[in-house]
């Protein structure tokens, strides 16, 4: 039987929640204090509205939409950190995109915080370690089930869209 490389021991795996624990004070804390695309939106196509019973958080969220892009995102509200910052994150990194595209993003986002699949989130995989804390994960998805509903709202006055996906 072989013996148990020292080196082996050296071998880290990724963890997004191990790695969570130093980017919360940089990356949840700067977008909780500083969100972006925080704000009112007059003219918008669609709005929601998201409330946490259990942490006190709640959320407005507004679109506007060009043509089938998701033009502009503002949200506005009250909240804690973890709500405030994944607010701010989704909204910075959804913007600007296809609505189906945008839709898939968000559908794997609340999949992935609340246990499903890991997946790639981008700048939002910092949020990936609410995981670990089952009473937080409502306030990290509670944004992103109001710009779900905001979207569908704004897109229900549009033509149908394909929902077929390219691989390009
Ligand atoms: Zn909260």
């Amino acid at each position: 039987m072989q013996p148990v490389l020292a080196f082996s021991c050296a071998y880290t795996k990724f963890s997004p929640v191990e790695e969570w624990e130093e980017l919360y004070q940089e990356v949840i804390l700067e977008h909780s204090r500083r969100p972006r695309n925080y704000g009112a939106l007059e003219e918008a196509d669609g709005r929601a509205m998201g409330h946490n019973a259990s942490c006190g958080d709640s959320v407005a969220v507004a679109v506007c939409l060009e043509e089938k892009r998701l033009r502009t995102i503002r949200f506005c509200g009250e909240g804690c950190a973890i709500s405030r910052a994944s607010a701010s994150l989704m909204a910075s990194s959804i913007e600007g995109l296809e609505c189906i595209e945008a839709l898939r993003r968000i559908d794997g986002t609340i999949r992935a915080l609340g246990g499903g699949e890991l997946v790639d989130l981008g700048p939002c995989t910092v949020l990936l370690g609410v995981r670990k804390f089952p009473m937080r994960i409502k306030c990290a998805t509670l944004p992103w089930h109001a710009l779900r509903e905001a979207l569908a709202n704004a897109t229900q006055s549009l033509p149908p869209v394909s929902v077929t996906t390219s691989c390009g």
